[in-house]
């Protein structure tokens, strides 16, 4: 089994990235297909006890993948939701593996807009940073609710 297909197995064909499919099938050769990406991130040097342990391989699209550029790796968040101010998803999760405790990611201005907010939020962190326990918390603050990722 070749370097990509472990890594794409464990992450269950879905980008890390765009939190998209991934086709088995795809070249390695288009955008749309896998690739091997490496995280790495301050924090996560900081967490773990070598800089080595530091490197993770995450599937991704060949066109998301982060190496290719210099850029930090943005997770985009869907249309559909109603969240305003929302927090860049990558940053928070690092800043949370960094540090614990919690952090406000948005605000929605009704209790069934947060909950779909924080029922998404949950899915998704629990895909990007398998190896933290985080919980989505909806809190009422200013008329409007609050949804918060905690460690
Ligand atoms: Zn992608």
């Amino acid at each position: 089994m070749s370097r990509v297909d472990q890594v794409a197995e464990r992450d269950e064909w879905r980008c890390w990235i765009c939190d998209e499919p991934v086709d088995p099938g795809m070249s390695v050769n288009d955008p749309r297909g896998p690739s091997v990406d490496q995280v790495i991130t301050k924090a996560r040097i900081k967490a773990m006890s070598k800089a080595g342990d530091a490197v993770e391989e995450r599937l991704a699209h060949r066109g998301c993948n982060t190496r290719k550029g210099a850029v930090a790796a943005v997770a985009p968040w869907p249309p559909h939701l109603f969240i305003a101010d929302p927090a860049p998803i990558i940053d928070t999760v690092e800043a949370l593996r960094r540090k614990g405790g919690r952090s406000v990611v948005g605000r929605s201005p009704s209790k069934a807009d947060a909950d779909e907010v924080a029922a998404w939020l949950a899915d998704r962190v629990s895909r990007l940073a398998r190896d933290l326990d985080l919980r989505v918390a909806v809190e009422p603050g200013g008329g409007q609710f609050v949804v918060v990722l905690c460690a």
